[in-house]
């Protein structure tokens, strides 16, 4: 691996002949487009959502132990994670128990996003709010819409971020996405399906 692999985190942490993730060869840029979010759901050693945002041709990463409220006044802690390739969005699986990362993942929400983020009337770019600790951004996925903001807990290289829902119309204090949708957006199968099949599939190889 090149030492300027914008992935190297991503890469050093996985064997591919191994785990069935994507390796993510080029950052597939979507600029004409709008940049995308996921939040895949990862029974693992923890169970957790993983919550990824496109910024400049990678997905910006987040564990999120309870997934994301649509309560504005919660803080749900989000540990920030390696930058996963773009095409990480689409893959949904069950990775080896004895590779990193083992246990399935589904994509539980995904869609697009806006950058909400300015400084003094300026439009600041989502890189520039992220090295500033503080992101502003509006969802608009199957599950999750509005607005929603990421706040480093800590300074430096602490992990610990949190995620808080802003208080706007898509704020709802009686809804629990996380408990009551379990199935998922792609292919509406649920955890459990997921599982069965990669199973199934190994046992026909
Ligand atoms: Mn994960």
């Amino acid at each position: 691996m090149k030492k300027s692999d914008f992935l190297k985190e991503y890469h050093k942490k996985r064997d591919f002949d191994r785990t069935s993730e994507p390796f993510g060869v080029s950052k597939n840029s979507s600029k004409s487009k709008q940049a995308i979010f996921v939040i895949q759901k990862h029974d693992a050693s923890n169970l957790h959502y993983d919550f990824r945002l496109e910024v400049d041709g990678v997905l910006k990463s987040w564990a999120v132990p309870k997934g994301p409220s649509t309560v504005p006044s919660e803080k749900h802690l989000a540990v920030q994670t390696e930058d996963h390739p773009v095409d990480y969005a689409d893959f949904e699986g069950t990775i080896r128990e004895d590779e990193y990362g083992g246990g399935t993942v589904m994509i539980w929400d995904a869609g697009t996003y806006q950058n909400m983020n300015d400084k003094d009337g300026k439009k600041l770019s989502m890189s520039e709010a992220i090295k500033n600790g503080h992101v502003l951004f509006r969802l608009d996925g199957k599950k999750i819409k509005g607005g929603y903001a990421l706040i480093h807990a800590g300074k430096g290289k602490n992990k610990n971020w949190l995620l808080i829902k802003k208080n706007d119309e898509q704020a709802d204090a009686r809804r629990n996405p996380v408990s009551s949708e379990k199935k998922l957006v792609l292919s509406g199968r649920t955890l459990n399906q997921i599982a069965k099949d990669a199973k199934h599939e190994n046992k026909q190889d």
